[in-house]
């Protein structure tokens, strides 16, 4: 599933091919995505693209009369490609520029979607999102705030998208192994300087995953393009079982809310 990394990655490697373009058509050939996708995305044709944003895990394709908002769900994948390249399987939506090129949405399982925010509206799905853990809203003071009385795991914790947006189970994992927090703890019983820690370790592990996926940016504009994940050095997740890196104590693995996690019984606490 792409994560908040990917998702960015995603931003960086269409905006060149997007912005100040003019939006000549939107072809939609399965509206069934996650939601249907309504009729008022056509209200882009004959705009022009100022900006793509990012907000969570939702990119908005903004223009003067509001925004196209896509997610890429599951499986959903984005590429900038020449209009008239044949049309594959799953290939749900282009958004025709001006320049001959279009951005054209690949989603075998559909659970993306695309979505349209009228200029001055917000979307409710957009309403209630925590800050982004990449600025400066998100820092200590915030999620101490939120941790007080919390008996939900700190894994739980950090992932809910009501106290920061866009931490998936990937980098949960990796950043509580960095701050050398096991994952099972209630939030409210991490010490404040260990919410400080994690609040840093939650950002690094974000914008390493950022940086490395820059390796990425041009398979976006490349007909066979797919970026997928990227080559990424993961200390804890999916190493159940291995040495850690760190002290050579087996990494354990248990099920928290649903999520596979992973972490150094030793390293941890
Ligand atoms: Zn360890």
């Amino acid at each position: 599933m792409p994560e908040l990394p990917e998702v960015e990655v995603s931003r960086l490697g269409i905006t060149p091919w997007l912005k100040d373009q003019t939006i000549t058509r939107v072809i939609v050939r399965d509206k069934r995505l996650r939601w249907p996708v309504p009729q008022e995305v056509q209200l882009a044709s004959g705009q022009v693209i100022k900006q793509i944003h990012r907000r969570a895990k939702y990119l908005l394709i903004e223009t003067d009369l509001g925004s196209i908002v896509m997610h890429l769900g599951m499986s959903g994948k984005l590429r900038v490609i020449d209009a008239n390249y044949p049309v594959a399987k799953h290939d749900h939506i282009d958004i025709v520029l001006a320049s001959g090129k279009c951005l054209r949405f690949n989603d075998p399982r559909r659970f993306g979607a695309c979505l349209w925010q009228p200029v001055g509206d917000t979307l409710p799905l957009l309403t209630k999102l925590g800050p982004e853990p990449l600025t400066e809203a998100f820092n200590s003071d915030h999620l101490v705030a939120l941790a007080k009385g919390r008996k939900s795991p700190i894994k739980s914790f950090i992932m809910d998208n009501a106290v920061v947006v866009g931490v998936g189970n990937i980098y949960a994992n990796e950043a509580l192994f960095l701050a050398g927090i096991d994952p099972r703890r209630a939030a409210g019983r991490v010490s404040v300087k260990r919410l400080e820690v994690l609040t840093q370790a939650i950002k690094a592990v974000l914008a390493k995953a950022i940086e490395q996926g820059g390796t990425t940016l041009k398979d976006f504009a490349q007909s066979d393009g797919n970026p997928g994940y990227f080559a990424q050095q993961l200390q804890v997740y999916g190493r159940a079982g291995d040495e850690c890196l760190q002290c050579d104590t087996p990494i354990k693995s248990v099920v928290i809310g649903q999520r596979n996690t992973f972490y150094c019984p030793s390293c941890q606490r």
